[in-house]
């Protein structure tokens, strides 16, 4: 029996360790898309497994009204993690339920409804994030969803600038579209939809769900963009695979947020997993390190690929190379031939994910299997 909703790929992992995942059998592949960015410190990082192994001993659970040292220590890291002024913290289950959160409160401390969101843009798949989202095969069958949702060309100021009013609760965008294509934002961008949306009273919430926690090459990747949002979110990697989301807002919005709530919000084993999992990136300077072996990708990719694909793209270790044909039948030589795994992002884009633990003998072996595979 397998599951419903996800077609399963021919190979059964069974173990991980670093940026290697293990099939029963000992078959060892190079996990370069860190299965969906959930990774980030590589797989079962040993300090991350055993801050998870004393939480699950000591308590398994208790409801977030009563104060709890991993959830409490959580709470402060993120707050001062955070960029600028960004210092309240709500934490549930996984990156959908982050940017609904964002949605819910950004529209109650507005008081308006309408939210402008990017085309190619993609915020999750529960009922709000998924109006947020633009693809229409995610969305076909499912209406109607949470409605008064005006989509954007993505990178066009003006068009921004022309759609924001004071009718405007919020603006939902990621700082470089994951699932969209890899498509990174220049920074003129994200300090005209700031601009925007300071003039217009709306929030601005940015999704780093995909690029936060090291990946772009900074901590989050407004930091690098010199922007500040109103509400930040988080999730996949935060917990390296324990599932948590969290959203990070302002004063201003926590301050009239509304009535919300989750059983699981905060429990103690995913945040004593979060918790570990930031103590490694920021003492071992994973971001930092994602910026110039990302670097190293890059430059490796475009001398070796060259004239056989399209374009090589992406900030650190978020790198989209887009094909001149299928991405999904690459994707399969790659695991199959090369016992490499990583992702595609739309029809003709080969999304690069690793963990940012990653170095040059693993990006050289990566690069191979592509040149074997493309070229
Ligand atoms: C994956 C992702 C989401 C959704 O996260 P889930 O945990 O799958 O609900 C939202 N936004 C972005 C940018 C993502 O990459």
């Amino acid at each position: 029996m397998s599951g419903f909703v996800f077609s399963e790929k021919p190979i059964g992992i069974d173990r991980g360790e670093d940026v290697y995942l293990y099939a029963k059998n000992g078959t060892e592949y190079l996990d370069f898309g860190a299965s969906y960015a959930c990774a980030p410190v590589g797989h079962c990082h040993p300090e991350v497994v055993e801050a998870t192994t004393e939480q699950v001993e000591r308590l398994m659970y208790v409801q977030a009204s009563y104060p709890n040292a991993a959830r409490t220590a959580l709470y402060d890291q993120l707050a001062d993690l955070a960029p600028g002024d960004i210092d309240n913290v709500w934490l549930c289950n996984s990156g959908t339920e982050a940017n609904e959160a964002a949605l819910k409160f950004s529209r109650h401390a507005t008081g308006r409804s309408k939210i402008v969101a990017t085309m190619q843009g993609f915020h999750g798949r529960t009922m709000g994030s998924l109006a947020t989202t633009w693809k229409q095969k995610y969305k076909d069958g499912f209406g109607p969803l949470a409605g008064d949702v005006e989509f954007v060309p993505y990178g066009d100021a003006d068009e921004m600038r022309e759609a924001v009013d004071e009718e405007t609760a919020a603006v939902v965008l990621e700082p470089v579209q994951g699932e969209g294509g890899v498509n990174p934002a220049s920074s003129a961008y994200l300090q005209a939809v700031r601009e925007a949306t300071d003039e217009a009273g709306a929030a601005m919430i940015l999704d780093e769900i995909q690029t936060g926690l090291g990946r772009t090459g900074s901590l989050w990747a407004a930091d690098a963009h010199g922007v500040v949002p109103d509400v930040l979110t988080t999730a996949k990697g935060l917990g390296s695979g324990l599932p948590i989301g969290a959203t990070l807002v302002k004063d201003w919005i926590a301050e009239d947020c509304g009535n919300h709530g989750s059983t699981f919000s905060g429990g103690p084993v995913a945040t004593a997993a979060a918790g570990a999992t930031l103590d490694v990136l920021t003492r071992e300077g994973l971001p930092g390190h994602a910026a110039a072996i990302g670097e190293y990708l890059v430059g490796e990719l475009e001398s070796a690929l060259g004239h056989a694909v399209r374009e090589v793209r992406g900030e650190g270790l978020m790198v989209g190379v887009e094909v001149k044909r299928g991405a999904n039948p690459i994707l399969r030589d790659l695991a199959m031939d090369h016992q490499v795994l990583a992702l595609p992002a739309g029809r003709s884009v080969v999304r690069l994910l690793p963990p940012l633990t990653v170095e040059r003998e693993h990006v050289d072996a990566v690069v191979d299997a592509l040149e074997d595979v493309i070229a």
